[in-house]
């Protein structure tokens, strides 16, 4: 068996295991690819994965331009997206998951071809409110899906956080759950709303735990980046 296999196997029967152990839904497996080959993500396409996420438009473009006759492949930009990218994102990719601000959703809104399906997004949250990241304030989630959901050719899909990497998990346990609790608020105006990304390879579990349904990983499935 390929070392791809192997680690893609291990990485399922560790969220099938989290979903078990915590009475939840098994999450969605986001592939992160950042900085993997178009080889790489060839071969964990071939072993069944279909959902792959990328940081920056300009190295996904590349990749899915190699790429283009894999079937059913779906792209999740999950990097900071500067406003002038805009339009490459809207056309290259299916999912946005870093929507922060309200120039992005007009931009993408005016970029994302009629002829497309509805462009999926995901509302990023700034949840430990840290001066570095991207993500918008918790309480200016609700303007944002509101302005999402004015757009027919975006789909409103959920919300997005990348807790500080807090060495302890509880920290990042109630991080989680203030993402938790803010989905579930914004879901009652947002029915269409399915999708809470939160967790990656060293907290995937904790995730589950807590409510999440799609989980980013990227080193558990293609080891270290260099
Ligand atoms: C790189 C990255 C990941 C994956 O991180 P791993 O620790 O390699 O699993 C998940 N989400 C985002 C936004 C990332 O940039």
């Amino acid at each position: 068996m390929a070392i791809t296999d192997s680690r893609y196997l291990e990485v399922l029967a560790r969220l099938q295991a989290a979903a078990t152990r915590f009475r939840r839904p098994p999450p969605q497996l986001l592939a992160v690819s950042k900085r993997q080959s178009a080889e790489a993500i060839a071969a964990l396409h071939g072993a069944g994965q279909r959902a792959f996420g990328e940081n920056y438009v300009q190295e996904a473009m590349a990749k899915q331009a190699e790429l283009a006759g894999l079937a059913g492949i779906e792209w999740h930009l999950i990097g900071h997206l500067q406003t002038n990218k805009a339009r490459e994102a809207a056309r290259h990719f299916d999912w946005v998951q870093s929507v922060d601000r309200q120039r992005l959703v007009d931009a993408l809104a005016r970029e994302r071809s009629a002829e497309l399906p509805s462009l999926n997004l995901l509302v990023q949250v700034n949840v430990d409110d840290e001066n570095s990241k991207s993500g918008c304030r918790i309480d200016e989630a609700d303007g944002l899906c509101a302005a999402i959901a004015t757009h027919p050719n975006l789909a409103l899909r959920g919300l997005m956080a990348i807790p500080a990497p807090h060495p302890d998990f509880e920290m990042r346990r109630a991080a989680f759950r203030r993402m938790r609790e803010l989905f579930d608020r914004l879901k009652i105006d947002h029915p269409g709303m399915d999708t809470l990304s939160l967790g990656m390879s060293e907290d995937a579990e904790l995730a589950v735990e807590e409510g999440s349904t799609m989980v980013r990983i990227g080193t558990a499935l293609f080891g270290k980046r260099d």
